[in-house]
C-alpha cells in the first residue's frame, strides 16, 4: 500500500473513531434528556387522571369498595376524554385474584402490565415502559386504597419519542460518515500537495539510476521533505562527478593500454623481424652490424620506456613525497649538470636567471621535471638556441625558441603517449610519457603547469606553485 493511502486511511480511521465516539455521547445524552422530559409529562398526567377519578368516586358518592363495573367503565372513559389520555387501562380484580379488562382501548393484557418492570415515581405512581409493537409508557397507581377491587393504569404511546431519537441516531451516522468523507477528501488533497516533492524525489532517483545523473529536484519547500531534497541533490551532484571522474578514468585507462600496446608492439616486431633475418639469411657484414644496432637501438628504447612506466606507475601508487627548502641557484645547477651532454650536442645554451628564491619541493623529483622540459625544448629548437630557465617568486619558467606548439595540442601533450610529431618524437627517444610523468610530478607539489606557446616563435612552460 502506498505512504499516502496509509496516512490518509490512518487519519480518516481516526476522524471516523473520534466523530463516532463524540456522536455517542450527544446520542445518549439527547437521548436521556428527551425519554425524562416525555416520561415527565405522561407521569404529570397520570396524576392528573387518578385524581380526577378520585373526585367523581367523591361526587357521585360511591361506595368505594363495590363500584359497579359499568359505573367504573364510564368514569374510566370520561377521565380518558377529559384529560385526552385515550389509553387507560383498568381491570376488575375478584375475590381469587384473577382480573378481567373492564375498560381497555389498548391491546394490552393484564399480564402485559403484570410481567412489566415498575420503578417507584412518587407515593403511589410507579412507572415502566411496555413493548407491545410499539412503545408505550405506563403508569400505575400501585397502592390503590380507594377503590380496592380495581386496577387502573395510564399508558401513553411514546413510539414517537423512540422515533425521533432513532431520527437523530440516523442523522448522526449520516454526519459521521459525511465528515469522514469529507476529511478524506481534504485529506487527499492535502497530501497530493505535500507528497508531491516525494513523487519528484522518486521520479529522479528513478532517472538517476537509468543513468541521467544530471537530474536535479527544486526545492520548494522548508522542511524535512525541502531537507531531503536538497540532501538528494548533494548527492546526484556528488554521484554525477564521481561517475564522471571514473568514466574519465576508465577512459584514460584505455586509452593508456591502447598506447601501451602500440609502444610496445612496434620495437618488439622490428626487433623479432631483424632477429629472424640474422637466423635465416646469410647477411654481409655490413648488413648484419646495420640490423643489430637497429636491434640495439630499439632494445634501447624498451629500456627507457619500461623505466618511465615505472616511474608512472611509482608516483600514481606512492602517495607521499619529501619537500624540503632548496633554492633556485642548487636546483638550476643541478639540472645544469645533467643537461650539459645534451646540450652540447645540440649545440645549444642554457640561459638561468634567479635572484635567490627558495622552493619547497622534492629535490630529485624537481630536477627530473626541468630535465624533461629541457629535453624537449631541446628536441623542438634548433642548433644554436638558448633555453632560458627563470625562477620567479612562485614559479619557474622553461622558455625555448623552438617551433612552439598549436593551441588544439597544448592539452593533449599531457596525456600519457600522446605526441605531436609520431615518428620524430620516437626517432629523438621520445615515447610521450614525458609531460605525463611531469604533470603527476607537480601534482604532489599542488603546483600547475601552464603553456604559453607561439607556433614557429617557441614555448613557455611555467610552473605555477599554489
Ligand atoms: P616525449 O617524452 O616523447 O618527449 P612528452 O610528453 O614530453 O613526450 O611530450 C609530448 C609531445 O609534446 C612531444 O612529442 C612534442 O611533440 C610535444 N612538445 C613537448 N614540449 C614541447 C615544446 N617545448 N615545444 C613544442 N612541442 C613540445
Amino acid at each position: 500500500m502506498r505512504l499516502k493511502t496509509k496516512i490518509i486511511l490512518i487519519c480518516s480511521l481516526v476522524v471516523l473513531f473520534v466523530s463516532a465516539i463524540c456522536s455517542m455521547a450527544a446520542f445518549y445524552t439527547m437521548r436521556a434528556g428527551y425519554l425524562d422530559t416525555a416520561m415527565g409529562q405522561e407521569v404529570q398526567r397520570a396524576a392528573d387522571c387518578f385524581s380526577y377519578i378520585e373526585d367523581r368516586i367523591v361526587n357521585l358518592q360511591l361506595d368505594r369498595g363495590k363500584i359497579d363495573r359499568n359505573v367504573m367503565e364510564y368514569i374510566i372513559k370520561d377521565t380518558a376524554v377529559k384529560a385526552g389520555v385515550g389509553n387507560l387501562a383498568c381491570f376488575y380484580i375478584n375475590h381469587t385474584g384473577e382480573e378481567t379488562a373492564v375498560y381497555n382501548d389498548t391491546i394490552f393484557e393484564s399480564q402485559d402490565l403484570e410481567q412489566a418492570d415498575y420503578q417507584n415515581v412518587s407515593d403511589h405512581l410507579e412507572q415502566t415502559k411496555i413493548k407491545r409493537g410499539k412503545q408505550y409508557f405506563g403508569v400505575y397507581r400501585s397502592q390503590n386504597s380507594s377503590y380496592s377491587e380495581y386496577q387502573i393504569y395510564m399508558l401513553a404511546d411514546i413510539t414517537y419519542v423512540q422515533n425521533r431519537i432513532n431520527l437523530i441516531g440516523l442523522g448522526l451516522v449520516v454526519l459521521i460518515l459525511f465528515i469522514t468523507v469529507l476529511s478524506y477528501v481534504v485529506l487527499s488533497a492535502m497530501m497530493n500537495k505535500v507528497l508531491s516533492p516525494l513523487q519528484e524525489l522518486n521520479a529522479s532517483a528513478k532517472q538517476i539510476a537509468c543513468g541521467n545523473y544530471n537530474q536535479r529536484i527544486m526545492v520548494k519547500q522548508r522542511d524535512e521533505i525541502g531537507e531531503l531534497s536538497d540532501n538528494f541533490n548533494q548527492m546526484a551532484e556528488a554521484v554525477e562527478i564521481r561517475t564522471h571522474s571514473l568514466e574519465e578514468s576508465e577512459k584514460r585507462k584505455t586509452l593508456f593500454m591502447g598506447n601501451l600496446t602500440h609502444e610496445l608492439k612496434t620495437p618488439l616486431t622490428a626487433i623479432s623481424g631483424y632477429a629472424k633475418t640474422l637466423l635465416t639469411v646469410k647477411l654481409p657484414q655490413e648488413d648484419k652490424e646495420e640490423a643489430l644496432s637497429f636491434i640495439y637501438e630499439e632494445s634501447c628504447r624498451l629500456e627507457r620506456l619500461s623505466k618511465k612506466m615505472m616511474n608512472l606507475l611509482l608516483l600514481e601508487e606512492d602517495g607521499e613525497i619529501v619537500r624540503k627548502q632548496i633554492s633556485a641557484k642548487e636546483l638550476f645547477s643541478s639540472v645544469q649538470a645533467v643537461c650539459s651532454g645534451k646540450l652540447k650536442e645540440a649545440d645549444m645554451e642554457i640561459e638561468c636567471h634567479e635572484s635567490g628564491q627558495m622552493f619547497l619541493v622534492d629535490r630529485d623529483l624537481f630536477v627530473e621535471v626541468l630535465v624533461n622540459l629541457i629535453d624537449n625544448a631541446i628536441k623542438v629548437s634548433s642548433q644554436g638556441n638558448r633555453v632560458l630557465l627563470t625562477a620567479g617568486e612562485h614559479s619557474i619558467t622553461v622558455q625555448d625558441f623552438g617551433k612552439g606548439i598549436p593551441e588544439e595540442e597544448q592539452e593533449k601533450i599531457l596525456e600519457p603517449f600522446y605526441m605531436i610529431d609520431k615518428s620524430r618524437s620516437r626517432k629523438s627517444g621520445g615515447a610521450g610519457l614525458g609531460l605525463a610523468i611531469t604533470v603527476m610530478i607537480l601534482k604532489k607539489h599542488d603546483c600547475r603547469l601552464k603553456i604559453e606557446s607561439t607556433v614557429g616563435k617557441g614555448t613557455r612552460m611555467i610552473l605555477q606553485f599554489v
